[in-house]
């Protein structure tokens, strides 16, 4: 995504310099997010998007905290290798084995949080858990609702993942309340059908042409579907919202997710009036623009 929104910010010898790693990264909307952030607590900071290839990410995490940058956020394909590389790491982290945030302390110290924990948490006190969940996708992503999930106290989670062996929880669930479920399987259709809620944490969505036939006519007004993506083309969201049910895309995970970065980072409130505007207006300008 691209945007013509935003100022470039004057760059001073004091601008302290924050950003996000990952490959591909060109994609990510976070610098959007972040730099209105800061715009709008006028604070004199610059988030950038570093793209840092898999072999190099050791390296790369000991040069950015060397030259003075701040702070990070993780994306695809590091969240994993950058929770291994911290000194401390703020709970959930350890139990999930993935950051998306590392924060450079002066003293060299690398610390890690998993704030996709902290924002879906916070995107599950505004969703009423009152029945069975089910769970697709078995990343870090998916673990970390899981760990979630474990706060919220579910009658039934049904796991269910394309690669089987993905499906190892990292926190302990009773057997009465996860059960895994075979991937395209007929008892993932009834696990959906008897389910509340229905998560979809793997990657389909963001190509355009990508389905999940499994979803058809299991979805309705009575039910609530959240996606972690947001692909404005997704037949997923597409198909979710003309079902009727209640749909949550994943732009509002990325803005909570983004806001306790900011705290966790910055250590300052962060203002999630103007970082939701920015998303909206970023989208709104997109769907113009396409
Ligand atoms: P990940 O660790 O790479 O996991 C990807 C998941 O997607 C795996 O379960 C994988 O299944 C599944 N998958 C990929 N292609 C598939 C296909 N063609 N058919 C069926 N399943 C497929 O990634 P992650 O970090 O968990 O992220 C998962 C998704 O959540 C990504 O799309 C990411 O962009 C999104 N996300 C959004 C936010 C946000 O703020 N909105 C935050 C975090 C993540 P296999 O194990 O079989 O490969």
């Amino acid at each position: 995504m691209s945007s013509s929104r935003g100022m470039t910010p004057t760059i001073t010898g004091h601008t302290k310099v924050y950003g996000v790693v990952g490959d591909p990264v060109s994609h990510s909307l976070s610098p959007v997010l972040w730099n209105a952030a800061f715009r709008s607590l006028r604070i004199d900071a610059v988030y950038v998007p570093f793209h840092v290839r898999k072999e190099r990410l050791p390296e790369a995490m000991k040069g950015l905290s060397s030259v003075g940058v701040q702070g990070v956020n993780v994306t695809l394909p590091h969240k994993q290798s950058a929770s291994e590389l911290c000194d401390t790491l703020l709970p959930p982290a350890e139990i999930i084995g993935a950051v998306n945030t590392v924060r450079f302390e002066t003293s060299g110290v690398l610390a890690g949080a998993n704030t996709d924990a902290l924002g879906m948490c916070q995107l599950f006190s505004d969703v009423k858990i009152d029945g069975p969940v089910t769970l697709l996708g078995a990343g870090g992503a998916a673990k970390a609702i899981l760990w979630s999930l474990s706060q919220r106290k579910a009658t039934m989670i049904y796991w269910s993942n394309r690669t089987a062996i993905r499906l190892v929880c990292p926190m302990h669930f009773s057997d009465s309340l996860l059960q895994t479920v075979p991937w395209g399987s007929i008892p993932l259709k009834e696990a959906m059908v008897g389910s509340s809620l229905i998560i979809n944490a793997t990657s389909l969505g963001w190509r355009s042409e990508d389905t999940l036939p499994q979803l058809a006519n299991v979805l309705g007004p009575q039910k609530t579907y959240i996606d972690l993506n947001y692909n404005p083309a997704s037949r997923l969201l597409a198909a979710a919202r003309a079902s009727g049910a209640k749909v949550i895309d994943g732009i509002e995970l990325l803005i909570l997710q983004g806001a306790a970065s900011f705290n966790f980072l910055t250590h300052l409130e962060p203002p999630l009036n103007a970082m939701r505007k920015s998303m909206k207006f970023l989208l709104l300008e997109e769907r113009i623009s396409g």
